[in-house]
């Protein structure tokens, strides 16, 4: 039996634990958190994140906790709606629910390893699931790989109420962005971003809403509301994180899922679905073919994709939280998606 250590028992090396065959691998998760983080927020899993939940065998159980994310609008600052989508089969999905249904489908044979892991753990292949600061991908691809800090500021959280008709989706206000979407449990699912210089690290949630509240108050009704029922137990507020390109996600014996890989910005609600697609298509790879075919092809089939989403989340938050030309911004957005328009989609 080959050993696999898994560094990270977050969303990508969960999944990767829960697929890698039983009889060909030994695998030992590492995860520095004996419980899951408390406060609970919620993931957009688009359709081919939930083939690779499919997959690990999950799909119907993430379908029942989870909630149709429904149309999306994107409004400006007063809540007034510039352009609507309709994406098809987009579900919501706290991320607790996720885990646990993750951590559920991880067999027994599995070895549980609590703790900081310092340095990679060998012998055998050593997968880097820790994240955007992974502690693998510095250690392999040098310092000069160590996680960017972007300017942005990110705050989200759940309240109870459900979402009254008529006010959800994005609000693109003046270098600032609040999201509305239904949660699981007929709740609210919220977050706003801007440019702030809190943190990066201990910073404090409660003067982190208060900022918040500030920020918003004049605009949209519904985002008064909103920020009004939060509270600081149930919110998280960091500072966003990116990967720089790391050439290839494969180097000696070792191989990078997830945020380690490809950390981006988190605008296009992509990263976690890119963890899950990561873990399905690398255990599929190494439960089917000698080692260094399965890294060789990993890295083949995910590198551009999870690339290309890295730079057009970065891309996505300047448009998003752009300081100036708001009204040129969304009259262009308008007007690329009137019927007949140069961005008009078909629905
Ligand atoms: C504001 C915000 C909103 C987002 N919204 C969405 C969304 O709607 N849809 C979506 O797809 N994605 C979204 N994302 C992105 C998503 O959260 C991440 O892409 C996802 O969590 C990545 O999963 P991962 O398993 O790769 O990494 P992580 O979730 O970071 O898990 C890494 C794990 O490794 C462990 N670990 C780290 N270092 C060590 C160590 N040295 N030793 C042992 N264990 C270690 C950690 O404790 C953790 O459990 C959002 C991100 C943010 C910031």
């Amino acid at each position: 039996m080959e050993a696999v250590k898994v560094v990270g028992g977050g969303i990508a090396g969960l999944a990767l634990a829960a697929c890698l065959d039983p009889g060909r691998f030994r695998v030992t998760v590492h995860e520095r958190l004996a419980e899951p983080p408390s406060v609970e927020t919620s993931l957009a899993m688009w359709p081919e994140a939930q083939r690779a939940l499919d997959e690990v065998g999950i799909l119907p159980a993430v379908r029942a906790a989870g909630s149709d994310f429904g149309g999306m609008a994107l409004r400006d600052g007063s809540g007034n709606v510039v352009l609507t989508a309709r994406p098809s089969r987009v579900l919501g999905v706290s991320r607790a629910d996720l885990l646990r249904l993750l951590d559920a489908a991880v067999p027994a044979s599995v070895v549980r390893a609590y703790g900081t892991v310092a340095s990679p753990p060998g012998p055998g292949l050593v997968v880097g699931a820790d994240g955007v600061h992974s502690i693998v991908r510095r250690s392999v691809w040098g310092e000069r790989s160590g996680a960017r800090l972007t300017p942005y500021l990110a705050l989200r959280g759940i309240i109870d109420d459900a979402v009254p008709p008529g006010v959800g989706g994005e609000y693109w206000g003046r270098g600032q962005l609040f999201g509305i979407a239904p949660a699981s449990r007929g709740r609210t699912y919220w977050y706003a971003s801007y440019r702030s210089d809190l943190g990066p690290g201990g910073i404090d949630v409660g003067e982190a809403l208060a900022l918040t509240r500030g920020r918003f108050s004049g605009g949209a009704a519904e985002i008064g509301r909103v920020l009004a029922a939060a509270v600081p137990g149930e919110t998280l507020a960091q500072r966003v994180w990116t990967v720089p390109f790391p050439g290839s996600y494969r180097r000696d014996s070792a191989v990078l899922v997830g945020d380690a890989a490809h950390g981006m910005a988190p605008n296009l609600g992509r990263g976690a679905c890119e963890a899950l697609i990561d873990a399905a298509t690398l255990a599929g790879l190494l439960n089917s073919r000698p080692l260094p075919e399965a890294l060789r092809l990993y890295n083949r089939r995910r590198l551009l994709r999870s690339q290309s989403l890295r730079v057009a989340s970065s891309g996505m938050a300047r448009l998003a939280l752009a300081e100036r030309g708001q009204p040129l911004r969304d009259g262009l957005l308008r007007l690329a998606h009137r019927p007949g328009g140069a961005g008009a989609v078909e629905r």
